[in-house]
């Protein structure tokens, strides 16, 4: 879990998620239905369009309908809601 969490903050910090269980790699701001377990806030595995359950996918279309992502200097996601100013 630890190593997850290290790997996809330098995913993220290089500007990717990458999917945690075939490895493929998205742009973070552009996740599309790409689907983000999350602990605390902080992203802990992801899952492409691919590798996501049904239930993985309908959260993460209506993320991607509701959601802007936006990224700070510790390479940690940011979720606004789409038309809000960060
Ligand atoms: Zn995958």
């Amino acid at each position: 879990m630890n190593r997850d969490v290290e790997e996809n903050a330098r995913d993220l910090a290089a500007g990717v998620w990458r999917c945690s269980s075939c490895g493929r790699t998205t742009p973070y701001s552009e996740p599309g239905t790409w689907a983000a377990t999350r602990v605390m806030g902080i992203i802990v595995a992801i899952a492409c369009d691919e590798c996501q359950t049904p239930e993985q996918h309908l959260e993460a279309e209506v993320r991607a309908a509701t959601v802007d992502y936006s990224i700070d200097a510790a390479g940690l996601i940011h979720e606004t809601p789409k038309g809000e100013t960060a």
